[in-house]
């Protein structure tokens, strides 16, 4: 390939989506590095070696969307199928449906109320907040009152954030969906469904209809060549996917990020759980949820007698960590402004993705942002 015009640090959705329209657009020659052994970012997915099960590398990814042009987008690389996602949460030792819906409520208050009754009662439970949710403990006792909110919210979001909940932004739990009816579907979104094989494979279509211009370097850090560095300060066009503080040397500190451990265990048995993602609601278990991979695709012909799954617990971040999560507290976002500020003295280095606008996006919202970064940033930069 010749001399590249621009270079993309991560092979995540954002990066790799920027890099097929760059190629296939505007025909510019894109070096793309990575600094994993993989392309696709955190969505990655490969067949277990010992079972044959697919499992997707950094937790559960399932892909749901409202938006039809991200769809449409998604569907040049791969079928998908028509998986629907369901989670069951255990408290007390009892499994409940989630998303708290006529289900879980019923089953928690050991009653049989309609919806219009169920409402009454979360409405009356609910009136403790008089106004507008400014924190997570606020927006979660105002959708669902404080005894369902102590039970499947707290807890768990206390494991998941370790973080105090009038710190937390209200909109992490704006987006799990309450439901007056018995439909426990996790999503409410138009399309939803998983890349019929694999999430590997698909990235691997995305670079393969960009091949001609794309050059793709596995297991290289940005930071580790001077040549890449150099070719930047020189103007080149750079886009920036992994942390955005770190991009900086944490000059104005570290942003906070929560990390994840994975636990793999390949279990001897048919189904070890019964759905694909269970949740834990207490304390007690240190871990937040366990996947069950084979649940994603019962339409493969899955192996007997054998099952992967995965215990997830959240860790704080520290640096060398891989960020996950961004926590995004006040001070978090104030942080943030200062490194979105410095950013503007480097107009060729553009930041995108969840590492780089520090944005608690689903796959979803990376795919549009990138999109939105190609036509708003990228093609007037070559213009
Ligand atoms: P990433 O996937 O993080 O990619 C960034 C890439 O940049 C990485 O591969 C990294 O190695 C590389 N990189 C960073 N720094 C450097 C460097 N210095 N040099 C070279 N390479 C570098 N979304 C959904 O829609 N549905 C879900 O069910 C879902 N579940 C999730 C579960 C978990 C546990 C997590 C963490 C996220 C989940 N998401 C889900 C969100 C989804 O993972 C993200 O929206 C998406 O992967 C973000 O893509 P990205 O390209 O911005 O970042
Ligand atoms: N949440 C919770 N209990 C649950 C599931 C979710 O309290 O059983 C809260 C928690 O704060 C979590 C947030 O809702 O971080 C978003 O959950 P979701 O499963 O949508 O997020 P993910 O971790 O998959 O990004």
């Amino acid at each position: 390939m010749k001399k590249n015009d621009v270079i993309i640090v991560g092979a995540g959705i954002f990066g790799l989506t920027v890099a097929e329209k760059v190629a296939n657009e505007l025909h510019k020659k894109v070096l793309v590095v990575e600094k994993r052994d993989h392309i696709g970012g955190n969505a990655y997915s490969e067949k277990d070696k010992e079972t044959g099960i697919e499992c997707h590398k950094y937790g559960a990814h399932i892909f749901h969307t409202s938006d039809e042009e991200v769809w449409k987008y998604v569907n040049r690389f791969s079928e998908f199928t028509n998986y629907q996602h369901r989670v069951y949460s255990v408290h007390h030792g009892e499994v409940f449906p989630l998303p708290i819906n006529l289900g879980t409520i019923n089953q928690f208050f050991h009653t049989n109320y309609s919806p219009e009754e169920a409402r009454r009662l979360v409405a009356e439970q609910a009136r403790e907040i008089t106004k507008k949710p400014a924190n997570l403990q606020e927006q979660g006792i105002s959708l669902i009152g404080r005894p369902l909110f102590e039970a499947f919210i707290m807890n768990y979001t206390a494991k998941q954030w370790q973080t105090p909940t009038e710190k937390l932004s209200p909109d992490i739990i704006k987006r799990l969906p309450v439901r007056y009816d018995y439909n426990n579907r996790y999503f409410n979104d138009t399309f939803e469904g998983l890349p019929k094989d694999g999430y590997g494979l698909f990235f691997q279509k995305m670079c393969e209809s960009a091949k001609n211009d794309l050059d793709i370097r596995l297991g290289k850090d940005y930071f580790e060549d001077e040549e890449l560095k150099k070719m930047t300060k020189d103007g080149m066009l750079t886009i920036f996917t992994g942390a955005i503080d770190r991009y900086f040397n944490y000059k104005f500190g570290t942003l906070n990020w929560r990390s994840i451990k994975f636990e793999k265990e390949v279990v001897k048995t048919d189904d070890f759980q019964g759905c694909a993602v269970m949740n834990y609601a207490d304390l007690e278990q240190p871990f937040t949820r366990i996947i069950e991979f084979k649940h994603f695709h019962p339409e493969r012909k899955n192996r007997e007698n054998k099952t992967v799954i995965f215990r997830e617990f959240s860790k704080t971040w520290e640096i060398g960590d891989e960020p996950y999560y961004p926590v995004r507290t006040t001070e978090d976002l104030e942080k943030l402004g200062k490194y979105k500020e410095l950013s503007k003295k480097y107009p060729n280095v553009l930041f995108g993705g969840r590492l780089g606008e520090y944005a608690y996006y689903d796959m979803d919202k990376t795919f549009r942002s990138a999109l939105d970064m190609f036509r708003e940033k990228v093609v007037p930069f070559f213009n």
